[in-house]
């Protein structure tokens, strides 16, 4: 059987396919299916953002769909940027920028203020079928200074206590293994196992 993930992030569909390696399922993306249409991310939730994306995707392409919506919820920032990661410092602005623009804002915040998470909602739709839904965090710090070259976005800023080190200085694998996405898509491979054929 096939399933799309629906994201047009190279880094995201890697993860995925890493991740899903096992399942008895063909993983297909975006381009392999031949779609180009965006499906908006107008939602103010990781929730209402990948629901929309997988159903959106799900009714355009007849497959079963897996979407996710992701980000940065900055406790010191009331969860910001949260759902609007991606678009942090404006629809242009490039990690480097993103990760300057987050240190502005935390200037003068005392390290144990500098909790975040990472969020990771994953949904998965299916044309007359009921949508499932799954959310996981990866609790961190932000770091002084961004330190690492793996992984994207905010990784570099990520502390991680329990690692000794920021995500962006974790190898692939080892991300692959604890971060948001990973216990999402853990969640979400349970439920394709069951998922009705
Ligand atoms: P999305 O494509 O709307 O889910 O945007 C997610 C955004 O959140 C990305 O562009 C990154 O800025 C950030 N983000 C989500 N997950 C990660 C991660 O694993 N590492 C670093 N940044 C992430």
């Amino acid at each position: 059987m096939d399933l799309l993930i629906a994201t047009t992030n190279q880094h995201k569909l890697a993860e995925f396919r890493g991740l899903f390696r096992a399942l008895p399922y063909q993983v297909m993306s975006l381009s392999d299916v031949g779609i180009t249409d965006e499906v908006a991310e107008t939602g103010l939730t990781f929730r209402e953002n990948a629901i929309a994306k997988a159903e959106g995707y799900a009714a355009l392409s007849g497959l079963l769909t897996l979407a996710d919506d992701s980000g940065l919820a900055v406790d010191a920032l009331g969860g910001r940027p949260g759902v609007f990661s991606a678009r942090y410092g404006g629809p242009n602005a490039d990690p480097p920028t993103q990760h300057r623009l987050l240190l502005q804002e935390l200037q003068g915040v005392l390290w144990e203020q500098r909790t975040a998470q990472f969020v990771c909602g994953i949904a998965m739709a299916q044309r007359g079928r009921t949508t499932a839904y799954v959310e996981r965090q990866w609790p961190g710090l932000v770091a002084w200074a961004p330190q690492g070259s793996h992984g994207f976005g905010y990784d570099p800023l990520f502390w991680l206590p329990d690692e000794g080190c920021t995500a962006g200085e974790l190898p692939p694998d080892q991300k692959n293994r604890i971060s948001h996405r990973a216990m999402a898509a853990q969640a979400a491979h349970a439920l394709l196992l069951d998922w009705p054929g």
